[in-house]
């Protein structure tokens, strides 16, 4: 029992709520595990030599008399020039691990003639949140240092003032690209005097949108180095493994990380659950249990009734509004009125809206995505319930993080889902509570990401053979291609310059998913409910889906894909609906094999062929299959990179699966390893893809491959690739472990099969992948602390 200095009411202390959940309620059996996270103890260092005076006395009015040791050893690297990556835990006080010595050069700078002798940039991911950092960094900043945000809101009267005098200047990545980069010239002296780059929540660049940063990153230092500037790069990021690894990839410089967290943590108790199995049976008879939405409806629902306030994190935007809907439902008013579900896809002033209700207390629980993870000011939360693992080690913590007021304890919960990565979590809590192995991944070499910032870096100043090395290995062939599209054109001086009249940076989105996003438009009053990503759209809101909005069932009636608008009407069918699709893919060219035993893994470059041609329609409690339309959508190709791995036809004798067990058993063995990659690198369901093939033509064995969903390849299947015996080795282990007999959706069954989970079979899959790892080399590479960056 731990003893409070003030007692806080007993039904909020986190260790009476756990029981108030489970013990109380006859559910102990689904708690698989209790952390209890102990307080930790701050440790202090003295300010590091080169600290303004200002700063401190700042800093001591904020109450910081001294810093912790983390943020000290961040200022030291930052002051020696060094590219450092602060990854501590949430409310470490990154921030001032890089504003301290930042506002002491930009102070001193203001000494110089012109008073800017030192100029700094901040990025944040989204304007919010630097606004967000705006308001924070204006308490330490001196008077003399001049602040100013520039995005899009910036009045043009303003941009100049902010060009000319700033000496620190907030800003997003999407402005830097579009509205900075492009107009250097007039940027010439805050350039010049570049001391600073600050890339903040540095672990959300993943993926495409990360590897189109990482460009962005590049394209700066380029011309920085022509205004004779060289900024030190500090960013900062959620705890994750390998952090110095992706800190060199998005800024192309060798970086020390930061990690030992030293600050002071009040205790949390972290549970973990698992929602028990229903009579119900699913797909091909599996046994089913209850969804981690269902459970976070009752926990949500207890909680809010017992007067908690709590924000149950959820991983869809129709989960959320399911979760929301029951607690509903179960509360009964007046308390009903006191919850509410929030997600991306709103309208700006809905949201704005509910975060003032949370705010104030109006609301008790709310059923949330991950929109509200960043950004947005929810503290003070009593419990976090996470109705299946967020998909990142660092969104697990910012969530849980919400929880917790001032000097109290906090409970956070994670459910988990019926799926092979959730359940192997909640059994494995080291993979949660040790050292992360889940790293973040991007692939700045993807010509897909890099062809049109070549483009714009040409615009920007014409391209040399200088600057190939900065941009990276897949630039010097790009360039004669972009040349023959007319894009580029060479000189005879031998650097390349952009030909066009429009902006070359226009060419690309940073967020953009190919295609514009779909519009989900209400059929009768043609009111505009909100957007699906274009990749998503053909799986989602096809002729015949159903579709939730704000706890409303709406059936799309017509997806158009000319206008890229779906168009929906208020329903409510028992059923939700599921795409089924049918896959090809061929490889293109093989860069690295690795040879284990008889069987080979490779990575490489394919094509994927992906056609929606149905969908089925499935009974809402208990996920049984009702029946089937079939759709005509046209076929989508997809050039991008993937790890795959072959067997040979005696590895198959030894392994027990006879040629017509093959099939199931690849299967099976394709859906659990898809389900355990995030584990190793930050992507979700949506960012990668499988096949599995008994005789696959262009390796003329049978062949499992997992790729990257984006064209061009995202760093995943790399990952995965560079992991394989870690990920692979997880993947049996969890099909293994399950308690089903015959496979079910914790173990081999997945949601979004395009084949209906047909065939699968369990057993077999854990002979093969038994196989494929006797062969894999012994005394792998650690997975987790600083391996050194891959050299190839
Ligand atoms: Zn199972
Ligand atoms: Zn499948």
């Amino acid at each position: 029992m731990t003893h409070w200095v003030s007692m806080p009411p007993r039904h909020h202390q986190p260790e009476a709520l756990l029981a108030s959940l489970s013990t109380e309620r006859g559910r102990s059996d689904r708690l698989t595990h209790t952390e209890h996270l102990p307080a930790r103890e701050a440790r202090y260092a003295p300010w590091p030599e080169g600290i303004r005076q200002e700063v401190v006395a700042a800093a001591s009015g904020l109450g910081v008399v001294l810093p912790w040791a983390h943020q000290a050893e961040a200022m030291d690297l930052a002051a020696a020039g060094r590219t450092t990556v602060i990854a501590t835990g949430t409310a470490s006080g990154k921030s001032l691990g890089y504003l301290a010595p930042l506002l002491s050069d930009l102070l001193t700078g203001t000494e110089a003639r012109n008073g800017r002798g030192a100029t700094a940039l901040y990025l944040a991911p989204t304007k919010a949140l630097a606004a967000d950092q705006r308001r924070r960094a204006a308490e330490l900043v001196p008077d003399r240092v001049r602040v100013a945000l520039y995005d899009g809101d910036t009045p043009p009267q303003e941009r100049e003032w902010v060009r000319q005098y700033a000496s620190y200047v907030l800003t997003n990545p999407d402005m830097l690209h579009r509205g900075i980069l492009p107009a250097h010239p007039r940027w010439s002296s805050f350039l010049k005097s570049l001391r600073y780059v600050v890339v903040d929540e540095c672990h959300t660049y993943r993926g495409v949108f990360g590897s189109h940063v990482a460009q962005v990153l590049r394209r700066l230092r380029r011309l920085c180095a022509r205004y004779g500037s060289e900024p030190t790069f500090l960013l900062a990021s959620a705890t994750t493994a390998e952090p110095a690894v992706t800190a060199e990839r998005l800024t192309g410089l060798p970086a020390t990380a930061v990690t030992e967290d030293h600050s002071p943590r009040g205790p949390m108790v972290f549970a973990l659950w698992e929602p028990p199995l229903t009579e119900n049976t699913g797909e091909h008879g599996a046994p089913v249990r209850r969804s981690a939405t269902a459970e976070a409806g009752y926990l949500l629902t207890d909680l809010v009734h017992g007067g908690t306030r709590t924000v149950a994190f959820v991983r869809s935007r129709r989960a959320a509004e399911l979760v929301a809907l029951q607690a509903q439902e179960q509360l009964g008013q007046p308390l009903a009125a006191r919850v509410a579900a929030y997600r991306g896809g709103y309208l700006a002033e809905e949201r704005r809206a509910l975060e003032r209700d949370l705010h104030s207390g109006r609301l008790l629980g709310l059923a949330s995505t991950s929109a509200l993870e960043l950004g947005v000011d929810v503290s003070g939360l009593d419990a976090v319930l996470l109705a299946g693992y967020p998909g990142t080690r660092a969104s697990l913590w910012q969530q849980a993080g919400r929880a917790g007021r001032e000097g109290q304890g906090a409970l956070a919960v994670l459910i988990a889902r019926d799926d092979p990565l959730d359940t192997y979590l909640v059994h494995h809590p080291d993979a949660l509570f040790a050292t992360p192995v889940e790293a973040t991944v991007l692939d700045p070499d993807n010509p897909h990401v890099l062809a049109p910032h070549l483009c714009a870096a040409a615009a920007e100043l014409p391209l040399t053979d200088a600057d190939l090395e900065l941009f990276g290995p897949s630039s010097a062939p790009l360039l004669p291609v972009l040349e023959r599209r007319g894009l580029l054109r060479r000189r005879s001086d031998g650097s390349w310059y952009w030909t066009r009249r429009e902006r070359a940076a226009d060419g690309v989105d940073l967020r953009g998913s190919g295609g514009s996003p779909v519009q989900v438009v209400e059929a009768d009053t043609g009111r505009l409910l909100g957007t699906v990503d274009a990749e998503a759209a053909h799986t989602t809101v096809h002729t015949g889906a159903v579709h939730l909005h704000q706890g409303r069932t709406y059936l799309v009636r017509e997806f158009d894909l000319e206008s890229s608008v779906a168009l929906v009407s208020p329903a409510n069918p028992p059923y939700t609906t599921s795409a089924r699709d049918v896959t090809s893919i061929a490889v293109l060219s093989t860069d690295t094999t690795e040879e284990w035993g008889e069987a080979r893994l490779s990575f490489g470059s394919v094509e994927v062929t992906n056609q929606v041609v149905g969908y089925l329609r499935k009974r809402i409690s208990t996920g049984e299959v009702l029946g089937e339309s079939k759709l005509d959508l046209p076929p989508r190709t997809l050039r991008t990179r993937a790890v795959w791995w072959t067997v040979t036809e005696d590895q198959l004798l030894d392994a027990l699966v006879p040629f017509d067990l093959l099939p199931g058993a690849a299967h099976a063995a394709e859906h659990a390893s898809i389900g355990l990659l995030p584990l190793f690198a930050t992507c979700d369901r949506w960012d990668i893809g499988g096949v599995s093939v008994p005789l696959h033509p262009d390796t003329g064995l049978p062949t499992v491959f997992v790729y990257d969903g984006h064209s061009g390849g995202a760093g995943f299947a790399e990952r995965g690739f560079r992991r394989a015996v870690e990920w692979l080795t997880a993947t049996r282990d969890a099909i293994a472990a399950c308690e089903c007999e015959r496979g079910c959706p914790s173990c081999v069954q997945s949601p979004k099969c395009g084949n209906g989970n047909e065939p699968l079979d369990k057993a077999a899959a854990i002979r093969l992948l038994t196989v494929l790892l006797a062969g894999a080399p012994a005394g792998t590479a650690p997975t987790t602390g600083e391996a050194p960056a891959p050299t190839d």
